[in-house]
């Protein structure tokens, strides 16, 4: 598999250099990645029990919420890891301002909801985003590919589409990569991204998984032929796979597909190797899997995925209950590292809607209309028909009828004027045992509007 000349330029001078700019250690991040991969097991575990102590005592020292918990519970920063409490949104919204530490330096707030539709404010340090591109980048590298080799980004976050000014737009240009928005997918979008992908020859795709087999599914129907539009590897995240998904990827654009999992507010915290394990970052992210009540279950067992992330000491993730459900594997991979796997990872899905005039977009593009109001805590969007959506909506008392109507209003722009929406308030949304469900259900058949990408029902992850 060989790049152009280009592509080593930016993995080697141009991205390093502009992460140096950015105040980040990525490149020296990345060279320890690439060792420790390659460490046994238990040399990894090692690793982790030392990060997580300086870890916790930085955190136990800085950080004010933790300082308290540490206190409450007579603790030191030699606790183990499950004596510790879990961590929830609710926790995080609730103490905000506690949850950062006293000598964080630059810290950047986010917002989170996705495909988990509980919103989330919160805030990241430079430690945790230097982590995070390292680690991305060293899967990446798996696959034969780099950063400055073209990549097509499929994605919705709008902080990432906000932030398209004129200095993104040059760098983007520089290291290749071309973001496009997975909202709206009308029949003509998709034929522009089919274009768009046959001029720019990406190496590699990077987007959900819904998007990217909705891309696929149309370029096939439509007798497009991507198989030679250069695409070696379409990397998908932030929602669950689905087999048929995956084949209809493999075979529009005759590429290898690699699953991620994560969400912007943990991390991204496992990735696929070619050899298929779904390998934990390990040496930054600690999972747990656990019952219903919060009791750690032995590995095998399925459960909560609960995630601590040892470069938050600015902003802590510690135990922090994601919702996933999954299971630890102890089997070794077939590729070599010692980088611990996760199996059978169920929940997150995210549906498509279809518009009253047929157009097919995103779920989270009706997720974000509602997230964004304040005073919402959680929901849950069913489109019954193309005419009729409900919302399920949790609010904070006293959240006002301007508010209920911003959201229909949102809504009906989205879904089209002449559609009719129900908001009810509610003071709970119904979850399964392990605290997860759907937040976008769909009953319209967008395979039937021909350009479906949608999750057949048995392979629906919770009830
Ligand atoms: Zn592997």
């Amino acid at each position: 598999m060989t790049s152009d000349w280009y592509t080593p330029v930016v993995s080697g001078v141009l991205f390093p250099f502009h992460e140096r700019l950015k105040g980040h250690d990525t490149v020296q991040r990345l060279r320890a990645l690439e060792r420790s991969q390659w460490w046994t097991r238990e040399r990894i575990a090692g690793l982790q029990r030392e990060r997580l102590k300086q870890f916790l005592t930085r955190v136990s020292a800085n950080v004010p919420y933790y300082r308290a918990v540490f206190e409450r519970l007579g603790l030191d920063a030699s606790a183990e890891l499950e004596t510790l409490p879990l961590l929830t949104k609710q926790l995080i919204r609730d103490n905000l301002e506690d949850l950062k530490s006293e000598t964080a330096g630059v810290l950047t707030p986010y917002n989170t909801g996705g495909s988990t539709g509980e919103p989330l404010q919160f805030f990241m340090g430079k430690a945790r985003k230097s982590h995070d591109v390292a680690a991305k980048w060293r899967a990446t590298r798996w696959w034969g590919v780099d950063i400055g080799d073209p990549e097509l980004v499929v994605w919705g976050s709008p902080v990432e589409l906000g932030a398209q000014d004129r200095v993104c737009e040059l760098r983007d240009r520089v290291f290749r990569t071309k973001l496009v928005s997975a909202f709206e997918m009308s029949e003509e979008r998709l034929d522009e991204l089919v274009r768009t992908i046959q001029r720019m020859r990406p190496r590699m795709l990077f987007g959900y998984p819904s998007s990217l087999a909705l891309i696929a599914e149309h370029s096939r129907e439509r007798g497009f032929d991507l198989s030679d539009a250069g695409v070696e590897v379409a990397f998908v995240t932030a929602e669950q796979l689905f087999e048929h998904q995956e084949e209809a990827i493999r075979q529009a654009f005759s590429c290898r597909v690699a699953n991620g999992y994560g969400g912007r507010d943990f991390g991204f915290a496992a990735h696929e190797c070619p050899e298929g394990g779904l390998h934990l970052s390990a040496e930054d992210i600690l999972v747990e899997i656990v019952d219903r009540d919060g009791g750690v279950l032995p590995v095998g067992d399925e459960g909560e995925i609960v995630v601590t992330h040892l470069a938050t000491s600015d902003f802590p993730f510690i135990r922090y209950r994601t919702g996933d459900v999954g299971v630890l594997s102890e089997r070794a991979c077939a590729c070599g590292r010692g980088l611990p796997l996760l199996e059978a990872l169920r929940g997150r899905t995210t549906d498509f809607i279809v518009a009253a005039d047929g157009t097919v977009m995103h779920a989270l593009a009706l997720i974000y209309a509602i997230r964004d109001v304040p005073g919402v805590r959680n929901f849950k969007i069913v489109q019954e028909d193309l005419h009729h959506t409900r919302v399920l909506l949790v609010a904070e008392t006293g959240f006002s009828d301007s508010k209920t109507r911003e959201i229909e209003n949102g809504l009906s722009q989205r879904l089209g004027s002449g559609v009719r929406i129900t908001i009810e308030r509610v003071d709970e949304i119904p979850t399964t045992r392990a605290g997860k469900h759907r937040y976008v259900e769909s009953r319209v058949d967008v395979r039937a509007r021909g350009v479906g990408a949608r999750a057949p029902a048995s392979s629906t992850p919770t009830p």
